[in-house]
């Protein structure tokens, strides 16, 4: 059914009215994922447009895509999409900043903590002196990550289980937003053995400070990045400091497409959203801007790898990530945020005359507006 943005577009006003929890009726379900279809159709033909002006653009074995010198590539990327996957450590709950494209935004305060001397490692709950057992029992990964909100806020606690980990040859990568960096914290984090620290650039807005750190970084640690969503923002303070950022040495910027969850949505109401696979929300301003940076990056030969950190990434490392824990075959925990299709969300898209469906068809008889459409 390819359902014309004109249909699309009453029936979503109509979903958009219906109370939330209201389940629609699976006619009315066929509308609402033909016009997803649609959409994402569309989009799809922009980005690949994008994708042919990106010169030397490369996949790593079918999974992800970027541009620059291969071993600039950040080496936890290829654990997570062709190692054994994503494992995650988890340990500090807070942040200092709030930054609107935060799956957390509003929620700050509210995130559980993972306990007074414990790591939460693989969904279970470790003190340090627990890591020998673990290793003594478990394979080993081919790396791990700290991923929860901002491990600066109580940086000295990392130094110790970074030792054990790195003792044991597994890489480590760590995000940070940089505000709390400092010369001598970067330096104990590179003594204890972390391998990559990975900047959210955008979270502080591209400030000079954390640029500097990045530079301090690279002196003590081996690989350090920029890991950020791609917004309009950053990409325009990106370029405006483009020559003080490269000149850190970094080697990597993983260009992430925002998605959006029942928390940040509100920061984004009114852009042109996409739902990928059923699955993530996004502006579809986000990775049209990664291939556009990627594009610029190779064009003036930027000595460091870009990254299209796309949905489409996410996805290829759940698949990773489950079929290397013995899952089965197509297992993957990718998914819809949002426990339902937020139709008033795509109102706006649906609105927007420079956006066009590919191709559109009258709809057939029992699914058009005024029909009984069960
Ligand atoms: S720095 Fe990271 S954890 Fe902190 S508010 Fe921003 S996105 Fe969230």
């Amino acid at each position: 059914m390819n359902i014309s943005k004109h249909d699309a577009l009453q029936w979503f006003e109509f979903f958009a009215e219906l109370d939330e929890g209201e389940g629609l009726p699976p006619r009315q379900q066929e509308l609402a994922l033909a016009t997803l279809y649609q959409i994402e159709e569309a989009e799809n033909a922009r980005l690949e447009a994008l994708m042919a002006e990106v010169p030397g653009l490369k996949s790593l074995e079918g999974r992800t895509y970027y541009v620059g010198p291969d071993d600039k590539f950040p080496k936890g990327c290829r654990s997570c999409l062709l190692g054994t996957g994503l494992g995650a450590i988890r340990k500090t709950n807070k942040c200092n900043l709030q930054c609107p494209f935060c799956y957390d935004f509003g929620e700050m305060d509210g995130q559980p903590p993972v306990g007074e001397g414990m790591w939460e490692i693989g969904g279970t709950k470790f003190y340090e002196r627990d890591l020998d057992l673990l290793l003594s029992v478990d394979r080993h990964p081919t790396g791990v990550a700290y991923v929860y909100l901002e491990p600066f806020m109580e940086i000295e606690k990392y130094y110790g289980i970074i030792r054990r980990f790195h003792e044991a040859g597994i890489y480590q990568h760590m995000y940070t937003n940089g505000t709390l960096a400092t010369e001598e914290n970067l330096r104990a984090l590179g003594e204890a053995g972390l391998n990559e620290l990975r900047f959210n650039l955008g979270a502080a807005r591209v400030a000079d400070r954390v640029i500097d750190m990045i530079g301090v970084a690279k002196q003590y640690i081996p690989m350090a990045g920029i890991e950020t969503p791609m917004t309009p923002e950053f990409y325009d303070l990106f370029l405006q400091k483009k020559d003080r950022i490269l000149a850190t040495g970094l080697d990597f910027m993983n260009c992430a497409e925002l998605h959006l969850n029942p928390n940040n949505i509100e920061n984004y109401w009114g852009e042109p959203l996409v739902m990928c696979r059923q699955g993530y929300l996004s502006p579809i301003w986000s990775r049209e801007l990664t291939l556009k940076m990627m594009r610029r990056a190779s064009e003036e030969r930027w000595p460091i790898a870009v990254h299209d950190c796309s949905n489409r990434t996410k996805f290829a490392r759940d698949l990773n990530l489950r079929a290397k824990e013995g899952g089965w075959f197509g297992a993957s925990s990718y998914g819809n945020e949002f426990g339902g299709i937020p139709y008033a969300a795509f109102l706006p898209i649906l609105r927007d005359d420079g956006f066009r469906f590919l191709k559109e068809a009258p709809l057939p008889e029992g699914y058009r507006i005024g029909d009984v459409v069960l």
